[in-house]
């Protein structure tokens, strides 16, 4: 690997940083970090630095760091054939037997899974597909798609306007027209405290009925949703939520896209998020758990109901006009069969499910009665610890102070990363699936030091 003094000066010189405050870093003002090297949870960097990293990259290296099981892999792929199109039935043995495995483990119901490289492109691709297919069935005036407050679908012109976090909108004229936003099932922020679970999922089902009926029902086509949403704080929904939101749509005839970049492959403890919460889709989006991050792949799970329709439109007007030159890259491809084989292998998502409620466990148990920590949330491997200037009225500290960023700086301090989610004082866990309690420990114990460092 290149090592070159000039390293740090190039990259605030040269490279432009996604989600980064860019003149600050430009002036040298915010810490660059260049990482060399991973092993199981953690990383290192060129200064020497070992770090336990609890969110798994950006929660995607799921089978841990440094997995030579899918390095080979991917090298036996680049040297046999490192790239043929998917475009006219063409496939490589790595596509076609990853779309095999993933179906079989699929939530029943689902028919076929187009292949792109990103959580954003997928989602992109999902939205298409959709509009294609209320045209192909005559009904061209249901194009709106309902996502929620809070919710993360990408940074694309589509998929950002369906993310609904305001840095993602502000300045970029999104949201597009086409998108509209319903509350996030965020019960610790619930409007009334005295709402039990069962009342505050009875509200968003009546607020999404409320908004269903005022944009005409005749012209929404789907609803977007992360069955844990992620990035916009690591929020489980609220008992009896997917279930009864799945109801309206089904009374409304509107698709259910589960956007399970996330939750995909493990991360909740079950293989998807939609078994997890019965949450019956039309589209299921994949991306991060595909691969474990070892190489950009992503994937939209089509099915049944749609893919009828999907094949119905093509004897009408021909082959579907949608396709990336990587769609299904074979490196990609193979680094996904790889992965899914040593999650099975290892036995990994039993692990995740274990550790997470340990670790989840350990989180209440050290912090739970801090005097600033309002809530502490999560399932399967995800865990939340959520800050406020004070318990009783749930106040939010002002956000000036940056206490979330400066929670998660004085944890990278101590060697441990955890994620200062983009909107809230809230702090992340998604660690890899190899995680131990030992490691766990070392995450709590850091946790409540940085806590006490920033906050008393
Ligand atoms: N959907 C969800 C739920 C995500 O968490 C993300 C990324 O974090 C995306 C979509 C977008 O994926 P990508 O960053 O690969 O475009």
């Amino acid at each position: 690997m290149l090592k070159n003094d000039l390293l740090e000066q190039w990259d605030r010189e040269s490279f432009f940083h996604p989600s980064t405050h860019l003149s600050q870093h430009a002036r040298g003002e915010t810490p660059t970090r260049v990482v060399t090297g991973g092993k199981g949870c953690h990383i290192t960097d060129r200064e020497g630095n070992r770090l336990l990293d609890a969110f798994a990259g950006l929660y995607c290296v799921n089978v841990g760091y440094g997995r030579p099981e899918i390095a080979e892999a991917i090298a036996e792929q680049a040297r046999e054939l490192a790239y043929y199109h998917a475009y006219v039935g063409h496939g490589t043995e790595s596509s076609i037997t990853l779309a095999k495995m993933i179906l079989d483990r699929a939530p029943k119901g689902m028919s076929k899974v187009y292949f792109g490289l990103s959580g954003s492109d997928a989602n992109e691709t999902n939205v298409k597909l959709i509009w294609y297919y209320y045209n192909i069935l005559g009904r061209p005036e249901k194009k709106k798609i309902i996502s929620r407050w809070r919710g993360y679908h990408g940074s694309g012109l589509m998929t950002g306007s369906l993310t609904g976090l305001e840095l993602f909108h502000k300045k970029f004229d999104l949201p597009l027209a086409q998108v509209i936003h319903t509350d996030a099932p965020y019960y610790y922020r619930r409007p009334d405290a005295e709402m039990n679970e069962a009342a505050f999922t009875a509200h968003l089902v009546s607020e999404l009925e409320a908004l269903i009926e005022a944009e005409g029902a005749d012209t929404i086509a789907a609803f977007i949703g992360e069955p844990v949403l992620g990035t916009g704080g690591i929020v489980p929904p609220p008992d009896g939520y997917w279930p009864a939101i799945r109801e309206v749509l089904n009374r409304h005839d509107i698709l259910l896209i589960a956007d399970e970049v996330v939750t995909g492959f493990g991360r909740l403890g079950s293989m998807f998020g939609s078994d997890h919460y019965d949450i019956q889709p039309d589209l299921i989006t994949i991306a991060k758990g595909l691969t474990s991050a070892y190489a950009p792949l992503s994937g939209s799970i089509v099915g049944d109901r749609m893919w009828t329709v999907l094949e119905q439109g093509t004897d009408e007007n021909g082959p579907i006009g949608h396709g990336w030159t990587y769609s299904a890259h074979p490196i990609g491809a193979a680094a996904g069969v790889a992965n899914l084989k040593l999650l099975d292998d290892l036995d990994l998502i039993a692990n995740a499910k274990d550790i997470g409620a340990y670790l989840n466990e350990q989180m209440r148990g050290a912090l739970a009665d801090h005097p600033h920590v309002g809530d502490i949330r999560g399932e399967g491997l995800l865990c939340a610890v959520e800050l406020v200037e004070d318990r009783d009225s749930r106040t939010f500290f002002d956000p000036a102070r940056k206490v979330g960023p400066a929670i998660s700086a004085a944890m990278a301090a101590r060697n441990v990363i955890a994620r200062a989610m983009p909107q809230g004082d809230i702090i992340g866990y998604a660690p890899p699936f190899c995680l131990t309690r030992e490691e766990a420990d070392i995450v709590v114990a850091t946790t409540v030091e940085a806590v006490a460092e920033v906050l008393g």
